[in-house]
């Protein structure tokens, strides 16, 4: 998974990016849910909320390092 770091704008540009609805906003804060975050993994060849962060405050979070397999499983998982 990936996560969103203090340095984020609050600019409002990812979450409708995000293909598995794992970014929200409440109080003003945005954080992506690990639990549905497959790094783009089965939708897109890129994760497209890293490409839409004007700041690049998106990066890998180390508490949540998944190989391509896992975030595959993940995203078999959500969506059957
Ligand atoms: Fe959503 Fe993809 Fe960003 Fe994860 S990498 S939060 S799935 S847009
Ligand atoms: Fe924050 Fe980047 Fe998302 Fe904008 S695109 S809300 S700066 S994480």
């Amino acid at each position: 998974a990936l996560l969103i770091t203090d340095d984020c704008i609050n600019c409002d540009l990812c979450p409708p990016e995000c293909p598995n609805q794992a970014i929200s906003s409440d109080a003003g804060i945005y954080q992506i849910d690990a639990a549905r975050c497959t790094e783009c993994v089965g939708h897109y060849d890129q994760p497209s909320c890293m490409t839409v962060c004007p700041v690049e405050c998106i990066e890998p979070d180390p508490a949540h390092r998944e190989s391509l397999d896992q975030l595959a499983e993940k995203y078999t998982a959500m969506y059957s």
